[in-house]
């Protein structure tokens, strides 16, 4: 006797008319005409059933503060940097956690169950350190919340950076963030790198750092992250977030560079959104995208998984926590419109981004976490094209969010009588 059963599911690497059995919170039998009783069965009708989404880079303490204390004019990162700065000191403990719990409820109703987030620890009171905790605490149940101590200001840039990191950590922050780039110079960038990745060796913590988010093509502290993960042994535990400067860079250059992020197992986390707004900011025309090379970085081998970075923040004052709204972005910037390539970009916002969180019992193989999620569409990139309803989120074999397929009615004459976006069978 099982707790549930999903019957007649598509699987995203193509598998059709699978039954997955569930129980005890955990997936007990993937296969075709599963023979057994449940509790509860749910007919997926040959519909997609994939494991949860995962945003591998977010930052969930300044999340839905758009307008607070005021709006980004210009749009620009610098701008969004400067804004953050004149909202944390009228932060308070609660307010970040009502936000933030407000987006972890849009997250689960999209299917979303895990998040990495950067909590900024460059302020005395490690207030928001203090409140993502406490909602990571409150959320467990549902949505698994993985914290980095990101020094937004520089560690090296601002004063005792290095000791709130070290605090935060001990206080339960998960892994050592850092943005290099953002140091006064480029040896001050290197030496944070260094230093940083010798404080995640030393605790056995993983680390990912916002590194090289600017157009400058000379930017290359991932280099340096690359080098360090090798020579420090951290080898597939270590993320280059944005690498934005890579689009820039010159093709001999970046021929070395992949070689040797490939040598070093480094995971690699584009943000279409936030990079399309945020880079080529200093162009003219032509106008440069801004994103890093993923396709590129994925033939190479490399673990790539795509972050939705900003949700209604001082730097992205749009979205609503759908992890195939960033697979559609990314598909457009990087040009990845063949059909693997598709594919590929759904598989970065769940297989590869469950990788680089290193998350424990992911996936719809028996014995993994019996988290999935039904959509109302028949393949991956069906989901991608209409952002698919999710219409169960299944969280430890219970459903956690549900809504109905998306359609309308139509008044036409000699017309159907509804719509819901698929395609008709071609003649
Ligand atoms: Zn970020």
């Amino acid at each position: 006797m099982l707790d549930l059963i999903m019957r007649d599911a598509r699987l995203a690497d193509g598998r059709r008319g699978v039954d997955i059995g569930v129980r005890g919170g955990r997936i007990a039998a993937v296969e075709p005409s599963l023979k057994a009783e449940a509790g509860q069965v749910i007919d997926a009708q040959g519909r997609l059933v994939t494991a949860p989404f995962v945003d591998s880079h977010f930052h969930m303490d300044a999340t839905l503060s758009v307008g607070l204390p005021r709006r980004n004019r210009s749009g620009t990162l610098l701008e969004g940097i400067a804004l953050w700065g004149e909202l944390k000191p009228i932060l308070t403990q609660e307010a970040i956690v009502e936000r933030a719990l407000a987006y972890c409820d849009w997250a689960v109703a999209r299917g979303l169950l895990a998040i990495r987030s950067h909590v900024d620890i460059c302020d005395p009171r490690l207030l928001a350190v203090d409140a993502l905790l406490e909602v990571k605490k409150k959320v467990a149940p549902y949505l698994d919340l993985q914290l980095v101590a990101f020094p937004q200001d520089g560690v090296y840039r601002s004063a005792g950076a290095i000791a709130l990191l070290q605090e935060a950590l001990r206080r339960g922050v998960d892994v050592v963030g850092g943005i290099p780039h953002f140091e006064r110079t480029m040896e001050e960038g290197r030496a944070s790198v260094r230093a940083l990745c010798e404080i995640a060796a030393a605790q056995g913590r993983l680390v990912d750092m916002h590194c090289d988010e600017t157009d400058d093509p000379m930017s290359r502290h991932v280099e340096t992250l690359a080098a360090e993960t090798v020579r420090l042994g951290l080898q597939g535990r270590v993320v280059g977030s944005h690498l934005t400067s890579m689009h820039s860079m010159d093709n001999y250059y970046v021929s070395k560079l992949i070689p040797l992020m490939a040598e070093a197992d480094l995971g690699v986390i584009a943000n279409p959104f936030a990079n399309m707004v945020l880079q080529g900011r200093h162009d003219t025309y032509p106008k440069r995208r801004g994103m890093t090379r993923v396709p590129e970085l994925m033939a190479a081998g490399l673990t790539v998984a795509l972050g939705h970075d900003s949700v209604m923040d001082p730097w992205y004052g749009l979205g609503s926590g759908d992890m195939l709204d960033v697979a559609h972005m990314a598909v457009h910037v990087a040009q990845m419109t063949g059909l693997e390539a598709m594919a590929a970009c759904f598989t970065a916002v769940t297989d590869n981004a469950a990788r680089l969180l290193h998350l424990d019992g992911y996936g719809l193989t028996p014995g993994c976490h019996a988290d999935m999620v039904l959509l109302d569409a028949h393949d991956p990139v069906e989901a991608i094209r209409l952002r698919a309803t999710r219409l169960k989120v299944i969280r430890r074999g219970q459903v956690i969010a549900q809504a109905p397929a998306q359609q309308s009615t139509l008044t036409l004459p000699g017309r159907p009588a509804s719509v819901s976006f698929r395609r008709p069978p071609l003649a």
